[in-house]
């Protein structure tokens, strides 16, 4: 057991949730998702795009890899009635809402729980599940 493990949260008794694929998260206020060379890749060959086209026309320079486009109203240029992507999207999209900058707060959950109704239903995530979602295992 590590010392995060040890730790009391309110998620201590785990939390259900399964995507719904509404949309809500994709769209709405702007936000960056991070786009590793590998998960750029896994896009491009997935739209069957030459890797500089995708990155080209969906990303843009972030850190140390991209980040994806959104229209002017803060919408992910992948959703368009659904993810287009959704087989290959980023590691950041798959484990929303398990993101630290969330869970670190009682509050912040709160206010994300209101907007997601993934949250509560489908399957239990263990805490030692979200543990090692958040540590990016
Ligand atoms: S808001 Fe929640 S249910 Fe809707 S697409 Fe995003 S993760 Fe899925």
């Amino acid at each position: 057991m590590n010392e995060l493990d040890q730790h009391r949260y309110f998620f201590d008794s785990g939390i259900r949730f399964q995507c719904q694929r509404c949309g809500a998260c994709c769209t709405g206020a702007p936000g960056v998702i991070r786009v590793t060379d590998e998960e750029a890749k896994a896009i491009a060959d997935f739209l069957g795009l030459p890797v500089q086209e995708a990155i080209d026309t969906f990303l843009y320079p972030w850190e140390n890899g991209h980040s994806i486009r959104e229209d002017g109203d803060g919408r992910c240029l992948f959703y368009d009635e659904g993810c287009r992507i959704y087989p290959v999207r980023p590691r950041q999209c798959r484990t929303f809402p398990f993101w630290t900058a969330i869970l670190r707060s009682q509050t912040r959950w709160d206010s994300i729980r209101r907007d997601c109704p993934g949250i509560g239903k489908g399957y239990l995530y263990k805490k030692c599940e979200i543990l090692d979602i958040l540590e990016g295992k």
